[in-house]
């Protein structure tokens, strides 16, 4: 028979959660009034377990939770409300499945790339005798500190490294040091002034995610997850993409701007944006949420935006942009049929004319990359080859193949096997 472990008893050291903290923050608190490193403090708090680098905000589990609870006497639902979980049903579905999160990037790596997820305000963090981190700074689309009405740091200012606070070094006031270079954030020299206007636009931003709803024109009341879900479509479509310059162009001539929208660089990896870069785009979609769907629609009409650019999945995206873009925004599709094809196929060889791509798009009269496969190559000549790293212009197909085959004997792929045999030929004449 099992031996029923005795209670628990509290920890001597309990520090309550303070008014907005984060999850991450009290656990870094509570670590290190006890004495203990927050890797320590996971061990103890889930026997057996390591923590890695998990996002603790994001992947703390129901045991963890429940065995804190149990040793500081703080209510399970009170750490939960800090969590991501605090956001599931109103910003994303479920917070606890892997994948990316709308507005809730990683703090510190994303597998194995850096994550700037955990954002502070300098200022906020010298205030406080015993510095902690706000929920809100975790969300992408908050950008500035309503208090001190500057933008919010996502990154050491000393070596750009990702805030990390729980792998910093035995201090109290850990959530304040860079845990790479040891620098103290709280040094972070006076950053941008934030404009009325954004903070206003953040402080709607959060009402909406906290409220669960929003109004959106003649879609009436919108579960802040769609909500949420349209307005990152359309960040997205104004921070990277063919289609970005335009928008952002027709945003900053609608607000009124002076500064160029071309000083935020188009890159792919958007969240990696930082907070002055994000902050402007998510004014720019802020705007074109406005009014729905009037502003979205002549920006999308005015950059040639289609229904094809919008929609990939009609299941997966919400009704109040499906139905807009149905409505407005929709061009027939211009795909051409195995069937077309065919026939132009027939024709062309009846008139003794091989039915090249060049030869059907000009008798069809559109392009159908899609289908390309269906139309004869016009060359005579043998294929190159298709293996990427074997192109080197004079080499016969036999003995590529055959390089490829002695390679493959070998267990290397063709690049260094050819290295090798170059190297060994080279040696012998020098
Ligand atoms: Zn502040
Ligand atoms: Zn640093």
């Amino acid at each position: 028979m099992l031996n029923v472990p005795p209670p628990s008893a509290l920890w001597h050291f309990r520090p309550q959660p303070i008014l907005d903290e984060s999850f991450s923050s009290w656990f870094c608190r509570t670590a290190w009034q006890n004495g203990l490193y927050p890797a320590d403090l996971y061990r103890i708090a889930l026997p057996g377990a390591r923590m890695h680098r998990i996002d603790l905000d994001r992947f703390a589990c129901d045991e963890l939770v429940e065995n804190l609870a149990q040793h500081t006497g703080i209510n399970t639902d009170t750490l939960w409300n800090r969590s991501f979980r605090a956001w599931d049903g109103q910003l994303n579905e479920d917070c606890s499945k892997h994948g990316k999160l709308l507005w809730l990037p990683p703090a510190g790596t994303d597998r194995t790339c850096k994550s700037f997820g955990q954002q502070v305000c300098p200022d906020c963090l010298r205030e406080h005798q015993t510095p902690y981190l706000k929920r809100h700074w975790r969300l992408s689309f908050v950008t500035g500190c309503t208090r001190h009405q500057r933008l919010l740091i996502d990154r050491c200012p000393e070596c750009s490294a990702p805030i990390q606070p729980l792998f910093t070094s035995a201090h109290s006031d850990s959530v304040a040091i860079c845990s790479k270079c040891g620098f103290d954030l709280r040094r972070t020299p006076q950053t941008s002034n934030c404009h009325h206007t954004d903070l206003t636009i953040q402080k709607d931003l959060i009402e909406t995610a906290e409220d669960g709803w929003t109004y959106m024109g003649k879609y009436s009341d919108v579960y802040s997850l769609s909500y949420f879900r349209i307005l990152w479509v359309t960040y997205r479509l104004l921070a990277t993409g063919q289609f970005a310059k335009s928008l952002r162009n027709w945003c900053s001539t609608h607000l009124g701007e002076a500064i160029p929208s071309s000083n935020i660089p188009l890159i792919k990896e958007i969240e990696l944006l930082n907070p002055r870069c994000r902050q402007a785009l998510v004014r720019h979609a802020h705007l074109l949420m406005q009014d729905w769907p009037h502003k979205f629609v002549a920006a999308c009409q005015a950059s040639n935006i289609s229904s094809k650019d919008l929609i990939k999945g009609y299941d997966k995206e919400p009704f109040a942009l499906w139905d807009t873009v149905r409505c407005h925004l929709h061009t027939p599709s211009t795909e051409t049929s195995a069937e077309v094809i065919d026939a132009a196929k027939r024709h062309l060889l009846s008139q003794d004319i091989c039915p090249t791509y060049k030869e059907l798009t000009q008798l069809i009269g559109i392009k159908f990359q899609a289908r390309r496969h269906m139309a004869e190559s016009g060359r005579n000549c043998i294929h190159y080859g298709v293996h990427r790293y074997w192109k080197l212009d004079g080499v016969s197909s036999e003995i590529r193949t055959a390089a490829k085959k002695a390679a493959r004997r070998e267990g290397e792929n063709i690049g260094p096997w050819v290295d090798k045999v170059l190297r060994l030929a080279l040696e012998q004449n020098p």
